[in-house]
């Protein structure tokens, strides 16, 4: 899938729109989700216009990649979710419904967060 410049987090990111930023460095962007599904939901986000985790992990420099999963690491320790714990997810493609094609890494957390999945996939 080509990358869409005019996908919200594109936009984010141009300033266009606003964010609650919790965290910014040279190649990553981090803002609470607009819709949050627990007490602390983040999204991080590169820099670079990447659709998704598939497109990132093709095609993204190793300093991109590593500063992404940095990030995610220090901001849940920012956000205080460390401990006790917290889930990351990135959906990937049509089956994972992802909605924004700018690859996104969710961070939940602040309350426990069931199973992995829910009970009637598979
Ligand atoms: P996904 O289904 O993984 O693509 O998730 C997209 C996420 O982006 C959802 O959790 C939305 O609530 C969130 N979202 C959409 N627009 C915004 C926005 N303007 N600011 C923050 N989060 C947003």
């Amino acid at each position: 899938m080509a990358y869409d410049p005019d996908n919200v987090f594109a936009r984010i990111l141009r300033g266009e729109i606003p964010c609650r930023k919790v965290y910014e460095d040279d190649h990553v962007l981090a803002f609470h989700d607009i819709n949050p599904q627990a007490p602390v939901h983040v999204l991080v986000i590169p820099k670079g216009a990447y659709v998704s985790m598939d497109d990132f992990t093709a095609n993204a420099s190793d300093q991109e990649i590593g500063a992404l999963f940095r990030a995610v690491g220090r901001i849940a320790r920012e956000l205080g979710v460390a401990e006790p714990g917290y889930r990351i997810l990135a959906n990937a493609g049509a089956d994972a419904h992802q909605e924004v094609p700018h690859l996104h890494i969710h961070i939940f957390g602040g309350r426990p967060l069931g199973r992995m999945l829910p009970d009637s996939a598979g």
